[in-house]
């Protein structure tokens, strides 16, 4: 594994930094350090208009193949494009579900016809899209999913229905990636189907829901007869769980890079803040700040760690730690966030109800040891994959 960048890795770098200085101006400008977590909702149509900008300058899907629209960048470049991305400042992508997720599922396991059907969208940031897995009785238990699909022969089309939950940015969507039973009589992770759909048809209905932070980042989506095309489903009807868990190899990876780059600014966010109120004079503040620096630069040469080498996208054991790792090193610095604003911490500016920045990071990090695997699952996963020890017991009726 390499740890420092090569001479053409370093020209990248100043490429991208002076791309980001040029274009993210104008009515771009105030998008900056703006769409982080607890931010999602801000800025919608700005940030759509952004995602194409950064198409038009060849910046997005930076990982993917030339030959699918991307760039081909190696890990370095990616790890350096997203160090740029969060000093320039420039804003959260609402194209990261298609452009991390959806793409590289498609590139791994899509067919040639759905691969040029979906993944010029998501290249050009026309096409957003949003990841349909978790449902009322299925979250950690994904397997359990009760979402149904058949095949209607007269129609030439998959019928779904169900109910999914905590669909991110599923209101900002024009595709859903869905998880359904393709077999009613099956159970656990046989008989499922990952579909392709398009959000806005009759049959799928999107319903907010009110988060912690007083905003609505997800929703709850209702299929009710909803169509899906019959080349749409990826893969063959039951061989659903195979892809889906082909794309959290993708969740657990490459897309984690970006978001660790917006933590460096929280952090830096809080070191001005304690030392322009004198809690960084504090010797326990001071530990804490230099502990979040070291997670954070951990986080950083694991990740590179993990994704050198890797062959279709497969992760290296290392990445079994990883989301464990940054999402309990984010929930505690949300701790830290409130201990360096001291009593501010709890004052809102003014009505009506705003959160500061700090204040709306701290109530959102408590969902990222949630999403993507809980922290008691990811602990299940590094004993029974990682340590080879025994399956948990499973409880039978
Ligand atoms: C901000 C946010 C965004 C999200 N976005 C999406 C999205 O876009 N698309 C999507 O499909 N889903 C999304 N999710 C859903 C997320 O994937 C689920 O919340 C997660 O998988 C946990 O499932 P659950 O909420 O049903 O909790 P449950 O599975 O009901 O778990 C409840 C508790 O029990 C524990 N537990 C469960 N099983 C075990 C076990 N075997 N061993 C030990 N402990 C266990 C869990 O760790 C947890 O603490 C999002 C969630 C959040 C918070």
């Amino acid at each position: 594994m390499k740890l420092s960048f090569s001479d053409e890795d370093e020209k990248f770098r100043a490429e991208v930094a002076l791309w980001l200085f040029e274009n993210l101006v104008g009515e771009f400008e105030q998008l900056k350090f703006r769409g982080g977590p607890g931010d999602e909702h801000m800025f919608p149509l700005e940030r759509k208009k952004w995602e194409q900008k950064l198409a038009q300058g060849g910046w997005t899907c930076i990982g993917w193949p030339k030959e699918y629209g991307g760039r081909g960048c190696s890990i370095e470049q990616q790890v350096i494009f997203n160090e740029e991305y969060a000093r320039a400042g420039a804003p959260g992508r609402v194209g990261h579900i298609g452009e991390g997720l959806a793409g590289p599922t498609l590139i791994a396991f899509g067919s040639e016809a759905q691969k040029q059907k979906y993944l010029p969208g998501i290249a050009a940031g026309t096409a957003l899209w949003c990841q349909g897995y978790s449902e009322p009785g299925a979250g950690s238990d994904l397997a359990n999913v009760n979402t149904k699909a058949h095949f209607d022969e007269a129609k030439g089309k998959w019928i779904i229905s169900g109910q999914k939950v905590w669909t991110s940015l599923a209101h900002e969507s024009d595709y859903i990636f869905v998880i359904a039973r393709t077999n009613p009589n099956s159970s656990a992770h046989k008989g499922l189907g990952f579909f392709l759909m398009k959000m806005d048809q009759p049959g799928i209905e999107v319903r907010g829901i009110r988060q912690l932070t007083g905003t609505s980042e997800f929703n709850e989506v209702f299929f009710d007869q909803a169509e899906c095309d019959a080349d749409d489903i990826v893969g063959q009807p039951g061989e659903g769980w195979a892809i889906a868990m082909g794309l959290l190899n993708f969740e657990r990876g490459v897309s984690t890079l970006g978001q660790q780059m917006q933590f460096q600014n929280e952090l830096n966010q809080i070191i001005d803040i304690a030392k322009a109120n004198g809690k960084s004079q504090n010797p326990t503040i001071r530990q804490r700040i230099a502990d979040a620096h070291i997670g954070l630069k951990i986080m950083r040469y694991n990740s590179m760690r993990m994704l050198s080498d890797t062959d279709d996208g497969g992760l290296q054991k290392e990445a079994l730690i990883y989301k464990l790792f940054w999402a309990t090193w984010h929930r505690d610095l949300g701790e830290l966030a409130m201990d360096v604003l001291g009593p501010e911490a709890e004052i809102l500016e003014s009505g009506p109800y705003t959160l500061t920045r700090l204040q709306a990071m701290y109530l959102f990090v408590r969902s990222d040891t949630i999403y993507g695997g809980t922290n008691e699952i990811q602990r299940n996963i590094i004993a029974e994959r990682g340590l080879g020890m025994p399956k948990e017991p499973k409880i039978t009726a």
